[in-house]
């Protein structure tokens, strides 16, 4: 089979069952409206979940960061790309969230692959839950160490998994909030499972960030449960983009030493730090709590309305409310209906979800008001 013929069989392939994925060209994208050409529509699949991407404070911030540094760094931080402004938002963070460090990374994406594949060496085993986000699960089969998967937050069979005899170490990876189910993962049950197999624990909270915890600082804190290894991701609840990974301080001076995706890769502008800041300064004050109350009331409110619905919601209590529907052609017909009345969401598919469970993957944000909600649910209940 030649280059072409592989590629575009396996575009044809997706295509036939429903699966290809296509981009959407939209001039406003994150917050309360999703606007296309010169339609409005009531977004329901950002994960700003805060309302943060357009806050006055952090886009000012923004601006301020790039009369005063300029728009890039420059380089990597190991090279002169490491600004005053990265050295606040690291420290605002490991402060913020009770760590000895805090290391910058400019995605989510970049920090799981960096950190997995910085530590596990050949003899070690990763155990993750089986949701987890394609970074983690991508960075571990691609490591040298053996991969175990323990069904979605099922304690006792990843405790039996982590029994298995090993004559090296063990990381169990696992999300706070689940990214495409929306639940929460039994953090203090892994945590226990985890110790007693002398294993290290890292939590990916890209969804809990901001959102979860006592000033936002998310599932962990609101489980008080303190994992080895924290990432945190700034695209969702954050209101930016990029990721930090908190640890200790000799890991953190380990990753610097070994972590390729910091060293190699040019640092964060500086200006987004400092919107960084400016956004987690908003998260931590009355106006966090304020924004928190108000999606925790919309979310109350539509998990109300869903529960007539002829579809299958999830056990989430989170922004994330996904309605299964099972086939891709019925998620795709249906995201194609709520579009034409008004409301933007979107249809997720294998192979990002288990083969049959399609969804509608809605997401609600604090800069949704509740007549918002209630015409989400009729069109679903006119749909469904
Ligand atoms: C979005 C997401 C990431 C990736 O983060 P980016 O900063 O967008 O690259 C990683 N993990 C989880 C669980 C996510 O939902």
């Amino acid at each position: 089979m030649s280059w072409q013929q592989r590629i575009d069989e396996a575009i044809a392939s997706r295509r036939q069952s429903d699966a290809l994925r296509t981009r959407q060209c939209v001039s406003q994208g994150a917050g309360r409206w999703l606007v296309q050409d010169t339609r409005r529509y009531l977004n329901f699949s950002s994960n700003d979940y805060l309302g943060l991407s357009t806050h006055p404070a952090v886009i000012r911030a923004w601006q301020q960061g790039a009369e005063q540094y300029g728009v890039g760094s420059g380089g990597s931080g190991h090279v002169s790309g490491y600004t005053t402004a990265h050295l606040l938002a690291e420290e605002t963070l490991a402060d913020w969230l009770g760590y000895p460090r805090a290391l910058l990374f400019i995605s989510g994406f970049a920090a799981n692959q960096a950190v997995i594949t910085a530590l596990m060496a050949k003899e070690d085993r990763i155990v993750a839950d089986r949701l987890s986000h394609a970074s983690l699960l991508e960075a571990a089969s691609l490591s040298p160490a053996q991969l175990r998967r323990f069904a979605h937050n099922d304690t006792a069979h990843l405790a039996s998994l982590l029994e298995k005899p090993l004559s090296a170490e063990q990381l169990v990876v696992t999300e706070g909030v689940f990214s495409m189910d929306g639940d929460s993962a039994p953090l203090a049950d892994i945590l226990r499972a985890t110790r007693k197999a002398n294993g290290w624990l890292m939590v990916d909270d890209a969804h809990g960030i901001g959102v979860w915890g006592d000033e936002g600082r998310g599932s962990c804190d609101a489980q008080q449960v303190k994992p080895d290894i924290l990432v945190v991701t700034f695209g969702k609840g954050v209101g930016l983009s990029g990721a930090a990974v908190l640890c200790s301080a000799s890991v953190a001076d380990y990753l610097s030493q070994f972590a390729r995706h910091l060293i190699y890769s040019t640092s964060m502008p500086p200006a987004q730090a400092l919107a960084l800041c400016a956004s987690l300064k908003v998260i931590r004050g009355e106006e966090g709590m304020a924004r928190r109350e108000k999606l925790a009331s919309l979310i109350s409110h539509f998990r109300q309305g869903a529960a007539s619905l002829r579809m299958q919601v999830t056990a989430s209590n989170s922004a994330i409310q996904p309605l299964i529907v099972g086939e891709n052609s019925r998620a795709l017909g249906l995201a194609s209906t709520l579009r034409e009345r008004g409301c933007w969401v979107t249809a997720i598919r294998p192979p990002t979800v288990p083969s049959g469970t399609a969804r509608l993957r809605l997401t609600l944000t604090a800069a949704h008001e509740p007549e918002d909600i209630h015409q989400l649910l009729e069109l679903l209940h006119d749909a469904g």
